[in-house]
């Protein structure tokens, strides 16, 4: 994500729209089984890297036990199940091992454990007597980045994409923080259920990156199959915030996100004679300016929009016109009416470029991407209160909206309250390492991005328990066993 608090943050997802190719990488195995039998105990072996990790105990504690200590007590193992996670990424639609090991570390903890849905998809459901909804979500795909920091935990995951060449796969946008949070609040909730009333249903969603999996999963009867939630809250880790700190916001924080290709007909032919042919280089060129006033001429100056030329391809050698010209946008709204207003503009430009260099109408489609993001007004008032009261008023800033693109909107659009906030990721002390040295901190979908894991997923693990909680809560505000 980006450099501001909020721009840098969602930016990349759903946006880069990153090749997902066909995953031929390593795979983990897994040979421990996860202590089905109680709820209190548990322990486990991956062997992805030979590590073998035994969970504690997670609520040694009665019920009133204080949540910072029993995050203390739980953040390393959390922290190891994050570093597998980073270890061993997948490509989005190939998560497949991923779903696997969630799933065995879910089942410890939920009362129900659903994999396949949408795709490698995996929901938890655990109740805890009557009371509301609310489904928690993490996404699971990595990046087809090349991993360049020096961890020692760093991927050395390597895949082929579609053509054959061989690309590196990293959790460069945070999701694998996301999961181990979402693991780590599940032993919680599980741990003291006496402390809350109602049902969770944690979802792990896949293809994030490519804005498709949160729709497979909907598609896939996630609201039919399951309770359907009062509420649903996500997280997305921020390189821009120092670890311990979160950002909410109401509203729209993050864009509709869409895709148009456009294909420039003209007539090709000799470089020395343009005369006997139609451009479409020239078509192109002042089609891409003119594109420049839809956002400055047409749309309301208070109405956030853009239209990005990203792509522009055309042509073989110097002196040969060519036939076609192919450009590919990517274009950026909040509003649904401004949507469909850029959408329409964008048709009209591209048809009247043509028609006055005597081209034939261009083609012109539309891939409807990711909705944008309204974060529900009442549901980020009440958490980000209750985030002030457990991290701090200092450490609950208020979020930046941003033109990146998220398919966490579309649970929203399919009518439940909706929150994602932004959690601190780097360290306070890299962070003014890195401001020092005068350097930009790695951005999400950087190959050098890392966060700091045991403090980002200590505050993660609080915030979302805390939220959580709350919403859980009875309605005077005590919680009953
Ligand atoms: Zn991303
Ligand atoms: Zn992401």
């Amino acid at each position: 994500m980006p450099r501001d608090p909020f721009t840098a943050k969602v930016d990349g997802c759903s946006n880069d729209m990153c090749a997902s190719d066909s995953y031929t990488g390593d795979s983990y195995t897994s040979d421990g089984k996860p202590h089905r039998g109680g709820r209190r105990t548990r322990s486990w072996r991956w062997s992805a890297g030979a590590a073998v990790i035994l969970a504690a105990s997670c609520s040694l504690a009665p019920g009133g036990e204080d949540l910072a200590a029993w995050v203390e007590h739980n953040v390393d193992d959390v922290v190891s199940i994050y570093k597998d996670f980073h270890r061993q990424p997948e490509l989005s639609f190939h998560e497949q091992q991923t779903a696997r090991r969630l799933a065995e570390l879910l089942r410890v903890e939920a009362d129900s454990v659903t994999e396949g849905v949408g795709g490698y998809g995996v929901v938890g459901v655990m109740k805890s007597g009557e009371g509301p909804t609310v489904m928690l979500r993490a996404d699971m795909d990595g990046l087809p980045v090349v991993e360049r920091t020096d961890l020692d935990y760093a991927s050395q995951v390597l895949t082929k994409d579609k053509r054959g060449a061989t690309v590196g796969v990293m959790h460069a946008c945070g999701h694998d923080i996301h999961m181990a949070n979402l693991i780590g609040v599940a032993r919680w909730l599980n741990a003291h259920r006496s402390q809350w009333r109602g049902t969770v249903v944690m979802i792990f969603q896949p293809a994030e990156e490519r804005g498709a999996g949160a729709e497979a999963m909907l598609n896939d009867g996630l609201f039919q199959r399951f309770p359907r939630p009062d509420y649903a809250l996500a997280l997305h880790v921020d390189p821009t915030l120092d670890a311990g700190r979160v950002a909410c916001r109401s509203g729209f924080i993050l864009a509709n996100v869409d895709s148009v290709d456009i294909t420039i007909h003209g007539r090709g032919g000799h470089g020395a004679h343009p005369y006997a042919t139609i451009d479409p280089i020239v078509i192109a060129a002042r089609f891409v300016l003119d594109l420049q006033t839809i956002v400055s001429r047409e749309v309301k100056p208070i109405e956030p929009a853009v239209v990005t030329v990203g792509s522009i391809r055309a042509g073989t050698k110097h002196n040969i016109i060519p036939d076609t010209c192919h450009l590919q946008l990517t274009v950026r709204s909040y509003a649904e009416e401004v949507r469909r207003q850029l959408h329409e503009s964008i048709q009209r430009k591209a048809e009247a470029a043509a028609a006055g260099a005597g081209a034939p109408p261009p083609d012109v489609r539309v891939s409807e991407g990711t909705p944008s993001l309204w974060n529900d007004p009442e549901l980020v008032g009440r958490v980000a209160a209750v985030l002030r009261d457990v991290l701090g008023q200092d450490n609950v800033e208020q979020g930046e909206p941003s033109m990146g693109g998220e398919d966490f909107s579309r649970y929203g659009k399919a009518g439940v309250p909706i929150m994602m906030f932004r959690l601190g990721a780097i360290s306070r002390q890299r962070l003014e390492d890195y401001r020092r040295q005068g350097q930009t901190v790695p951005s999400l979908h950087s190959a050098l991005f890392y966060p700091d894991p045991r403090e980002t997923l200590a505050t993660g693990m609080t915030a979302m328990i805390s939220a959580t909680k709350d919403l859980l809560a009875a309605p005077d505000g005590t919680p009953e066993p």
